[in-house]
């Protein structure tokens, strides 16, 4: 008894996007406290009303502990880039929300302590974590072709999506497009962990496995400013579209992805070339541009003309344009590169000190910081110094309601019921199901449905019982 799937709709898309947050305590002397003990705090509150460190929300997306006792959010399925950014931003205030309950509880533990969560990539011991985009696609033959397709395109990107940041080398200070750039080992791979690539290519598709693949982008920053992640998620999806409607692609295979994407992310004046597969040597600017032409050319064909996809074409070109003129005003309040580029030049000539200077690591690290008061990116946009796509009741509301239009609706019915009724249950990206009873598990299998009679029972279900 379970349903078809729908009419697979080129037009359509999945996203989700997944967060890890640096977690950090501030503390003076005292004893000291392993990251997992302060993770544990933190997520205390979770592990009560959820008995796991690892739960759905009532808004349908995911949050749990990740390796390396970083808090991770991922949203929901979202069949729109708006719903997309609501739900991201509401991420970082669910989480922030947990901080207080969590210092109260070292408090008790005899740690007096600030906790702070960053929305950021790399942590002053090194380490790198990961923003990973999600997009569904049509199952195909080809696929790793497919998807070595997009390669091109995700390591020059970053002159407009990039999150910048300061690069500290033995030989001075710089400021870069990507924090990412540099953990990157390889291209494409079916391993996250030991292998850092730039698509993952493991195959699990949280959907009915012979339509749809789910394209792992795991080479992305985290970005803070609501137009840069429409425009890291938009121009992707534009590119996945074309490609998807088998239009041929310019030849830009590059001969060496690596290399290519450390030098464009430490080439913030744009002169650095790639060199492709078939011996030229283009600018990051000039790779860009090219994908940006071939968009517009099939616009009205192929892609359909929005506002929102003149939104993010335009934002893109003004991105490209920035680094080729050099002259970053333009978009100096819509991408986090910029933003904060801006910002940590600023302190610089204020403080009359080199970029390699201590203060503007932590004016840095304080931008990515998701408390509304104390983030340097909060108070900017307090200013309204940062464009905005969504309104924060748009954000409110995504804290505890689903999207409304992809089987995330379903997912958030069931866990809100559950827990209105106290009911354990189980659920994951394809499943539901009421902890205990047998035969009650709904199968979840078309990630555009969100109407579902089984679904209906299973909620009648709960209430009766
Ligand atoms: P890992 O923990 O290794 O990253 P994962 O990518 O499977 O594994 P999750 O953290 O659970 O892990 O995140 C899955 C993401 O994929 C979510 O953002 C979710 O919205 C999104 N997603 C779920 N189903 C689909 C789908 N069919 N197509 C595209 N995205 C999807
Ligand atoms: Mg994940
Ligand atoms: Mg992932």
């Amino acid at each position: 008894d379970i349903p078809p799937p729908l009419e697979v709709d080129p037009a359509r898309r999945i996203f989700g996007l997944e967060t890890e947050f640096g977690l950090h305590l501030d503390t003076g002397a005292g004893r000291p406290v392993t990251p997992e003990e302060v993770a544990g705090h933190l997520f205390h509150s979770v592990v009560q009303w959820g008995r796991s460190s690892n739960v759905f929300l009532t808004n349908a997306s995911r949050l749990y502990i990740d390796v390396g006792a970083h808090p991770e959010y991922a949203t929901a399925e979202c069949d729109t880039l708006t719903d997309l950014i609501a739900l991201d931003k509401a991420g970082e205030r669910i989480v922030h929300d947990l901080i207080a309950r969590g210092e109260e509880r070292l408090r008790a533990a005899g740690v007096d302590g600030t906790i702070h969560l960053y929305k950021n990539n790399t942590d002053s011991a090194g380490n790198s974590y990961g923003c990973h985009e999600n997009y569904l696609v049509r199952r195909r033959a080809d696929f790793k072709a497919f998807a070595s397709a997009l390669l091109p395109f995700l390591v020059t990107r970053q002159i407009v999506t990039g999150a910048g940041c300061i690069t500290r080398t033995p030989s001075g200070a710089h400021y870069s497009f990507s924090p990412r750039a540099d953990h990157m080992w390889e291209g494409m791979s079916s391993a996250t962990t030991r292998s850092r690539p730039m698509i993952n290519t493991r195959d699990e598709p949280h959907a009915n496995a012979e339509l749809y693949r789910r394209m792992h982008v795991i080479v992305g920053d985290s970005t803070m400013a609501e137009p840069t992640t429409l425009v890291k998620m938009g121009t992707t999806d534009l590119i996945l579209r074309l490609m998807e409607a088998r239009v041929v692609m310019p030849e830009l295979t590059l001969a060496r992805e690596m290399q290519s994407i450390r030098d464009v992310a430490h080439d913030l004046p744009g002169r650095a070339t790639v060199e492709l597969a078939d011996g030229r040597h283009l600018t990051a600017v000039e790779v860009q541009q090219t994908y940006i032409d071939l968009v517009r050319s099939h616009l009205g064909g192929v892609i359909a003309v929005t506002p929102e996809v003149e939104d993010i074409l335009d934002l893109w070109q003004r991105g490209v344009d920035a680094v080729r003129t050099q002259d970053f005003s333009a978009v100096e309040t819509e991408l986090d590169w910029a933003i904060k580029h801006r910002l940590v030049m600023r302190y610089r000539d204020r403080l009359g000190c080199d970029l390699g200077d201590p203060r503007l690591a932590r004016l840095e690290l304080a931008f990515h910081d998701v408390s509304p008061d104390r983030g340097l990116y909060y108070r900017l946009q307090a200013q309204g110094l940062v464009r905005r796509i969504v309104t924060d009741a748009a954000i409110e509301r995504a804290m505890t309601t689903a999207p409304q239009t992809t089987r995330a609706r379903l997912r958030g019915q069931f866990v809100e019921r559950a827990l209105a009724v106290g009911r354990d249950f189980t659920v994951d990206w394809v499943h539901l199901k009421i902890a205990g009873s047998s035969g009650t598990t709904v199968l979840l299998k078309d990630p555009f449905r969100h109407e579902d009679a089984r679904v209906d029972t299973l909620l009648d279900a709960l209430t009766l019982a």
